[in-house]
């Protein structure tokens, strides 16, 4: 198990080393930071399972130094070293993101390795959840949750932000003719295709019943309608088996590029709006709002 130990000094850093060292059942590698600076630099070289970190250093004082730790990995099970006499900030530490505290002056092997485990299991119960939380159940996609916050992060940071809608067509009637699983099967099929067909930096969520949403950062609104144009040549070529017959499906969209004072709201009622105009001029197949189109 991979510890990296923030602490200054010398005395303490032995104490937990040794303290490590005899630890029951856990074998701890231990690396080493003297200061905040340090620890960014390692941790930005190696995954570490869990990071000591001293409260008092010389270049991040208190509640701060956690809080840049943190931002630098949000996935870091965090234990604090405090003073003896320092609970209230051992509890605002674990109320900021660190997963325990340990006094400094009241540390065994056997309560620190209890602690650093803990830690650990406690995290990754953590991340689990929130995972789950941003994830659609069905096909693995992040969920209308997530897309709602990659679209606030996308918003204050790129250039250019386009968002496309895309809904399969005549669904209700794939899930009449051949029951509700196998339209459960499409998704997730779709589900695969856009994954398959989009590069990474375009963001795909499924965003309600038989609709997934696409934000596509960085990328003028006819880029984004190659993109979509060829992911529903994909998604019609795409082969999919149903009970040995070979079942065809199309999706329609509506791509529209952002203003930044918008919200997703609003850019998702114009795009369905687009949406809709490309069911009506018959589906599979796409329609576009420009920027200029909405001024
Ligand atoms: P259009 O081409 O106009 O989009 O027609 P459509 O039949 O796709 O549209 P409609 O909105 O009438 O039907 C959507 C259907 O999607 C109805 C609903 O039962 C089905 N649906 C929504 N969520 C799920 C799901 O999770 N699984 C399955 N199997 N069906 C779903
Ligand atoms: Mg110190
Ligand atoms: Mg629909
Ligand atoms: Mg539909």
């Amino acid at each position: 198990m991979q510890v990296l130990l923030v602490e200054d000094q010398e005395s303490e850093t032995l104490l937990i080393k040794r303290l490590l060292a005899h630890s029951p059942h856990t074998q701890f590698v231990v690396d080493h930071a003297v200061s905040l600076g340090d620890a960014i630099v390692m941790m930005s070289e190696v995954e570490y399972d869990v990071c000591i970190l001293d409260l008092g250093l010389p270049d991040g004082q208190g509640i701060d130094s956690l809080h840049q730790v943190r931002a630098i990995d949000a996935r870091l099970p965090i234990v604090v070293l405090t003073g003896n006499d320092d609970e209230s900030l051992g509890i605002l530490a674990i109320e900021t993101g660190a997963q325990d505290f340990m006094a400094k002056d009241n540390v065994s092997a056997l309560l620190l390795t209890r602690s650093l485990r803990y830690a650990m299991a406690r995290q990754k119960k953590m991340l689990g959840y929130a995972s789950d939380a941003n994830t659609d159940v069905l096909t693995g996609m992040p969920n209308r949750r997530q897309l709602d916050k990659r679209f606030s992060e996308l918003i204050d940071t790129t250039e250019q932000l386009c968002v496309a809608l895309l809904d399969i067509d005549h669904f209700k009637t794939i899930n009449d003719r051949h029951g509700h699983l196998v339209g459960d099967q499409v998704l997730r099929h779709l589900a695969d295709v856009i994954r398959n067909s989009t590069d990474s930096h375009v963001q795909a969520a499924r965003f309600g019943g038989e609709e997934f949403a696409l934000l596509l950062p960085e990328t003028s609104c006819d880029s984004a309608c190659e993109i979509i144009e060829t992911l529903l040549a994909d998604i019609a070529s795409s082969s999919l088996v149903i009970e040995g017959t070979p079942l065809t499906v199309t999706a329609s969209a509506g791509v529209s590029q952002v203003k930044k004072t918008e919200t997703l709201e609003d850019i998702l009622r114009r795009t369905d709006v687009a949406l809709y105009d490309a069911k009506r001029a018959g589906r599979n197949c796409y329609t576009r709002v420009d920027v200029s189109d909405t001024e």
